[in-house]
């Protein structure tokens, strides 16, 4: 594929994308907004500002929720026929796909993940949670039910159900694989019928505008898909409180959840959120070190920890405790650190200074409360951007700050346990406010299905940690959020159920 691919043609295309300062997409159109403030985006990786865009407030998101109800209310997309609307979203997924290339750049550039892992990842994720859901939109089916109602003889009843599209949803993303986040938001909320108002993260909005870019050649209606830029406390929260959106779904941090459940109460908006996690890794003593030790690293590693499944508690089997610090630490003080699209090197950086300041504290926490730092726990000073080394700390206690509270941040924590049985083990894993993820290691795999019985988190992975693929319901249990995202489960928040009965 690489030969075909014109990367000078795509490199200025890109820089004529980043000179752009990006406005809002309302209904089919890119507007300034009216106070023409804007928003710097930064690389993270050099700390250079590398595009703008406009920071929105109430008044945009009012003319956006517009766009969508009227789109709504027309049913331009909603009784559309099925076979077009999917048509519609398998066209998008294929474009995306064709411009591979560019977003992976601009995600890249936005976030500081290498370009081969966003292509091979975040983009191709995305087009196939499009094609997923678009598989749905003509699988979309009440129920007849069976009625017992008292009838007198002669009369019946006939009682079904229908779905129907919730109405505007509002979708709130975070700066995390932010294209793979904006693309798994709209999928379902599409396929329902449902029209959106979309905010990306300020500190990482880029791809996402490439998005909307893509979205107005699909040939999906106007106003069905609106874009509105800006501050999480300003647009984000306008969204959130507005009395013209019917449903907002969030992915965040856990305190963020909390107040748009707050700002949502004044029309009862239905509401679905993905919030923080400190996902448990448990080594049982007989797992197979070989696939584990690498598998533990990346599942904290990845984009250097910045992930709600990120597995950031490992507990350990007394018998392989020395050994599993060992092989960690030199894989960890093996990884390289840098930022150069290509993917060369294993840590990129975190998405901004407040994140790298958050993540050096519990640093300080973390030896001020006593674990044994085992390797890393310094900010790499050699690069000008937001880049701290893999850290690992070991004997840690269940008390401790890093290990109770997401750090969000290239931080693993371990502590051992000396036990086997299973109650005990979950019991420690699940000592903890999030459930989100979490993942166990053995060659015991009837072991391994018990445990994973007990532990308490939307997902589970026996010999593998965070498993997505979006036939596969994700979310968490506990502060971990509220409902699910992906597979059928993920269709239903978008959804309205309506029991009809007829006496006949
Ligand atoms: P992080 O702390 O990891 O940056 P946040 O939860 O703050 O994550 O941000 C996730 C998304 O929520 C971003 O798009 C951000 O702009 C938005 N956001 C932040 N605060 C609010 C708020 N009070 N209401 C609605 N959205 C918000």
């Amino acid at each position: 594929m690489n030969e075909i691919i014109d990367h000078e043609k795509i490199n200025s295309g890109i820089q004529a994308f980043l000179e752009k300062s990006h406005g809002h997409f309302i209904d089919g159109n890119w507007l300034d907004g009216a106070a023409n403030k804007t928003i710097d985006v930064i690389n993270p990786a050099t700390g250079d500002v590398i595009s703008s865009i406009q920071s929105g407030d109430e008044s945009e998101v009012d003319l956006a929720v517009t766009a969508a109800r009227r789109a709504f209310d027309s049913g331009i997309w909603s009784k559309m026929l099925p076979v077009e609307r999917a048509r519609i979203m398998f066209r998008l997924a294929d474009l995306i796909e064709m411009h591979t290339s560019q977003i992976s750049l601009l995600e890249a550039l936005d976030i500081g993940v290498s370009r081969d892992m966003m292509q091979m990842i975040g983009v191709k994720l995305a087009a196939n949670q499009l094609r997923y859901y678009a598989g749905w939109v003509t699988k979309i089916n009440g129920e007849t039910i069976t009625n017992s109602r008292a009838r007198p003889e002669g009369r019946e009843f006939l009682t079904y159900t229908e779905k129907e599209p919730v109405g505007v949803v509002g979708q709130i993303i975070p700066w995390n694989f932010p294209f793979a986040m904006a693309v798994q938001k709209i999928a379902p909320a599409l396929a329902a019928g449902c029209t959106i108002v979309l905010k990306p993260a300020e500190d990482a909005p880029l791809a996402t505008m490439y998005l909307a870019e893509l979205i107005a050649q699909s040939g999906l209606p106007s106003g069905v898909f609106n874009l509105v830029n800006g501050y999480g406390r300003k647009a984000g929260a306008a969204i959130s409180s507005h009395e013209g959106v019917d449903k907002v779904s969030f992915t965040g941090s856990t305190d963020v959840g909390k107040e748009i459940i707050r700002a949502a109460t004044g029309n009862l908006k239905r509401t679905t959120l993905e919030l923080g996690g400190k996902s448990p890794v448990i080594l049982l003593k007989d797992a197979n070190l070989e696939e584990a030790i690498p598998a533990i690293a990346r599942a904290i590693f990845f984009l250097s920890g910045q992930n709600c499944m990120a597995g950031s508690r490992l507990f350990v089997h007394g018998d392989i405790y020395d050994q599993v610090l060992k092989g960690l630490k030199v894989l960890a003080r093996s990884m390289t650190i840098g930022a150069d699209m290509e993917g060369t090197y294993d840590i990129g950086p975190l998405i901004s200074e407040k994140q790298l300041t958050r993540v050096m504290a519990y640093i300080d926490i973390g030896v001020s409360e006593g674990a044994r730092l085992i390797t890393g726990g310094k900010r790499v000073t050699s690069l000008s951007g937001y880049f701290v080394e893999p850290t690992i700390f070991a004997d840690c206690d269940p008390g401790m700050r890093i290990v109770k509270e997401e750090i969000f941040g290239p931080v693993l924590t371990i502590q051992k346990f000396d036990n086997e049985d299973l109650e005990e083990i979950a019991a420690l894993a699940n000592d903890n406010i999030f459930g989100l993820s979490a993942s166990i290691w053995t060659t015991d795999l009837a072991q391994g299905h018990k445990l994973a019985r007990r532990i308490k988190s939307g997902q589970v992975g026996i010999n593998v940690h965070a498993a997505i693929d979006p036939a596969t319901p994700f979310g968490g249990f506990k502060q971990s959020g509220w409902g699910r995202e992906f597979g059928r489960e993920g269709l239903e928040p978008y959804l309205e159920t309506k029991a009809i009965t007829a006496y006949l």
